[in-house]
């Protein structure tokens, strides 16, 4: 293993032999879909006769994959057999659980391409949103497997004569990691592979809107050498079987990232003991966010135009770090609008296995709905369109990407995570006036500012109160290492995934104390007879 992480290249699209690939991978998977598939529980494959659909977002009547849901009783039974396997894997060390990531690494990488094509199709990326998610999903691997043995390592303590002390991390026993649509590659398997690096079981709810994904990646840990049990892969509805899984009396943990209202269901369930139950359940919960970009006056326009166009609508708007809000002092308001609109204009929305499609489908008609109707509220409330709001449901959930002037601190679309392609522009009346807006939330996830005044980008540093601020860049794309990633507030339990304080999580830490006698240190000196 070389023993500097660095982080999966992106792929460049623009090359022919690239584009080839990609369009082959496509092909291959769309040979692969409509398929069923199990529940796999202690390795075994089980299918329960009642399925649930994944259809592709963007071709709403193709069904990209039928899986087998849990009922609660073998949602259970998940949980008791992660248990019983969490007695052996917790031994195997560290070094053999880091290889295993590595190989899991290394067969995503030989399968780039065909990963990226399962998200085109099952949750509508475009080329170059898959190919960062599978890039992630890397990684978070190669990048985990190197902390897990830097944890394992020995740990500095104070030197106290007398005595051998050690402190070592050990695992925390059985998790529940359940995951969301949005990175349904990169978060589900970042969580699911910080669990059992560190030498504990899982038992893996997916989305019910992205289980095709996460199955393929669960096979690879098997190809990988993973054994039966460690992690068992449950599909099914998040409030059935999910709380049975938060709930059981074994979990020990539960890895959860998805919405806010979910995350503090889970949270409080997990804080209930139960029966039986011998520990105080560890909750790690990523929740939303209501992400802005502040554009001073004195900022670049046009990058900044740039930039909050790009962290809008890239995936739709669909990540947790997108720019929903676009803060922009008076003096500087009415060219970026322009400069925003320009540029929203020029998004090409259509179906994701089309390279030159820039903008795809919105998640489903749940969400297309729910996006429809805060476009609607957000001009009832007084807001100006300035670019799309058009929407087409008929063949899949298309939105056009929209924006939304003149938006009034605390409205509803100001102050509500919509998770769509829909932008609020804000008129701020001078720099403390944004950074006031900005803050006026319950969420903190991320953060932006555009300015080429150091005092400003200071001030952002300290009173901007999010997880990850970026100064003069957008405000997606974080990378593992680069960026370790988690939010304040109501965005979550700023868990800071892809950092090192990430592995923590899942462990506990024993230590040893150890007097040392008087014929051991003989010994040890070489002095014993
Ligand atoms: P969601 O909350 O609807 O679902 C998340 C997961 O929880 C899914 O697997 C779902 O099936 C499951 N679930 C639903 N009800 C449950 C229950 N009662 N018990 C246990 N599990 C249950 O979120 P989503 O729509 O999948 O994802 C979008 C949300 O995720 C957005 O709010 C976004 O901001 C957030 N998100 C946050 C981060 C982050 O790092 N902070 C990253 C990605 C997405």
């Amino acid at each position: 293993m070389p023993i500097e992480f660095r982080n999966e290249p992106l792929t460049d699209f623009s090359k022919e032999e690239n584009a080839a690939a990609m369009r082959a991978a496509i092909e291959k998977v769309r040979t692969r879909l409509g398929k069923e598939y199990p529940l796999v529980i202690g390795g075994e494959r089980i299918k329960t006769g009642d399925t649930l659909d994944s259809i592709n977002p963007a071709n709403r009547t193709e069904i990209i994959g039928k899986f087998h849901k849990a009922t609660k009783e073998l949602a259970s039974r998940a949980v008791d057999t992660a248990y019983q396997t969490f007695q052996s894997w917790r031994h195997v060390p560290a070094n053999e659980r880091a290889k295993l990531l590595l190989r899991v690494a290394a067969l995503m990488r030989e399968r780039k391409h065909e990963l990226s094509a399962w998200m085109i199709y099952e949750v509508a990326k475009t080329w170059p949103e898959a190919d960062g998610d599978t890039a992630e999903a890397i990684d978070f691997c190669e990048f985990y497997a190197r902390e897990m043995l830097r944890y394992a390592g020995e740990q500095p303590l104070v030197k106290l004569t007398g005595e051998q002390n050690h402190l070592e991390y050990i695992p925390l026993g059985v998790g529940a990691v359940i995951p969301p649509w949005n990175f349904p590659l990169a978060i589900m398997a970042g969580m699911t592979a910080a669990a059992i690096v560190t030498g504990n079981t899982v038992v893996l709810k997916p989305s019910s809107d992205s289980p095709a994904i996460a199955y393929q990646f669960f096979e690879l840990l098997e190809e990988a050498g993973l054994p039966p049990g460690v992690v068992n892969f449950m599909a099914g509805s998040g409030a059935e079987v999910g709380d049975v899984v938060v709930d059981h009396p074994k979990t020990r943990f539960v890895a959860f990232t998805g919405s806010k209202e979910v995350g503090l269901r889970v949270n409080e369930r997990a804080a209930k003991t139960q029966p039986g139950q011998l520990w105080i359940k560890r909750v790690v919960a990523e929740m939303g966010g209501k992400d802005a970009i502040i554009v001073a006056d004195d900022a670049d326009l046009d990058e900044a135009a740039t930039g909050v166009v790009q962290s809008a609508f890239g995936f739709q708007g669909q990540k947790c770090s997108a720019c929903s809000r676009a803060i922009i002092d008076a003096r500087v308001y009415d060219p970026m609008v322009q400069k925003i609109a320009e540029r929203t204009a020029k998004i090409k929305v259509g179906v994701p296995t089309d390279n030159a499609t820039t903008m795809s489908a919105v998640i489903n008609e749940k969400a297309f709905k729910t996006i429809n109707d805060y476009v609607e509220k957000g001009k009832a409330e007084g807001g100006r369109l300035v670019a799309g709001g058009g929407s087409d449901g008929e063949q899949g959930f298309f939105i056009e990407p929209t924006v939304i002037a003149d938006v009034k601190p605390g409205s509803t679309i100001e102050q509500e995570e919509i998770f769509g392609p829909v932008l609020a522009v804000i008129k701020a009346n001078d720099y403390d006036d944004a950074l006031r807006i900005a803050n006026d939330t319950q969420f903190g996830l991320t953060g932006a500012v555009y300015s080429i005044d150091e005092a400003k980008l200071d001030r952002a540093r300290n009173e901007f109160h999010v997880g990850n601020l970026y100064l003069n860049r957008k405000c997606t794309g974080a990378l593992v290492g680069v960026h370790p990633f988690g939010g304040f507030n109501m965005s979550g339990t700023d868990s800071k995934a892809g950092g090192r304080d990430y592995l923590l999580l899942f462990m506990q830490a024993k230590v040893s104390a150890e007097k040392v006698s008087a014929t051991r240190k003989r010994a040890e000196a070489g002095t014993a007879i």
